[in-house]
């Protein structure tokens, strides 16, 4: 798939419209909240899982969908409890996760890794497409180098930055008493994953950050990935071996000196043939493999 068409990819999945939604039509989203563990939830809508965290001192969100459905967001928070927004947290920085900021910031301060803000308040370009700097009002006020915690309805919600996976500004959100974490982008369950080669991603270290999070996670965790359904130590698991097995057959056959299209052509082992269903089909995770080893 040429460029052109991973960028026509990246706008209709809406991984990063920029402020383009604009033109979507978010009428017909409807929310759907699940129980995950203990003081969690996950709202499903358009765009990223949103995680919640909701008890006696308020609610904490984690990622904000897009600007559009910030009143049905609302709607489907006060249905969990009657205390007020204190804290959003932004997974990194796509749209699709940070696009109702502008809605929320006023609200409450919005936490995020040192990057996240760095590339919201500045033009971001992924795959020749521009994303202009985002209004004050829809930046992170709080940011940090390694890892912050909130301590927040009896538990401490613990974010750690994971280097160069999914983007240059990845965390990962620990709920340590309700056993649950919220994994943002590193974590596409069921499905290739989408990797931000441009946005300082890499298929290599997102397989690293992967390992290191699947020895930190206790037993009987609940996961909330990216996209995707609750999944468990055993989805993510799975999703680490697709990597390291689908990096695997790409650098064997790069080493053997064949072109991307011959690449393509063998296609991946059949083992990992429904995984090409989601947003990234096959031949789009091969060629960002192919790109991200070629860098
Ligand atoms: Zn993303």
């Amino acid at each position: 798939m040429n460029r052109a068409a991973i960028a026509c990819l990246v706008f209709v999945c809406a991984a990063v419209v920029g402020r383009a939604y604009a033109q979507q039509d978010f009428s017909q989203v409807q929310m759907k909240s699940t129980h995950v563990a203990g003081n969690v939830y996950m709202l499903e809508g358009a765009g990223g899982n949103i995680g919640v965290s909701v008890g006696p001192d308020g609610i904490l969100i984690v990622d904000d969908q897009f600007a559009p459905l910030a009143d049905k967001i609302r709607a489907s928070l006060k249905k969990l409890g009657e205390g007020k927004l204190k804290f959003v947290l932004n997974t990194h920085w796509h749209n699709d996760h940070t696009g109702g900021n502008e809605e929320f910031g006023p609200e409450a301060p919005i936490i995020a890794h040192d990057n996240v803000r760095k590339r919201l308040a500045t033009e971001q370009k992924v795959f020749g497409r521009v994303f202009p700097p985002s209004p004050k009002e829809a930046l992170p006020v709080i940011t940090f180098d390694h890892s912050l915690a909130v301590h927040f309805n009896g538990e401490e919600i613990r974010a750690m930055h994971y280097p160069h996976g999914h983007t240059d500004g990845d965390s990962i959100i620990f709920f340590t008493g309700s056993n649950v974490v919220h994994m943002g982008d590193d974590f596409f369950s069921g499905m290739f994953p989408f990797v931000d080669l441009d946005s300082g991603g890499d298929v290599e270290g997102l397989t690293k950050n992967i390992e290191d999070v699947i020895k930190k996670l206790p037993a009987g965790v609940k996961i909330i990935p990216g996209h995707g359904p609750v999944s468990t130590i055993d989805d993510l698991k799975l999703y680490h071996r697709m990597l390291v097995e689908t990096t695997g057959v790409v650098r064997k056959r790069m080493s053997e000196g064949k072109t991307l299209n011959q690449i393509k052509a063998e296609g991946l082992p059949d083992a990992w043939k429904s995984w090409g269903n989601g947003f990234i089909k096959t031949d789009q995770w091969i060629e960002l493999i192919h790109r991200s080893l070629s860098k």
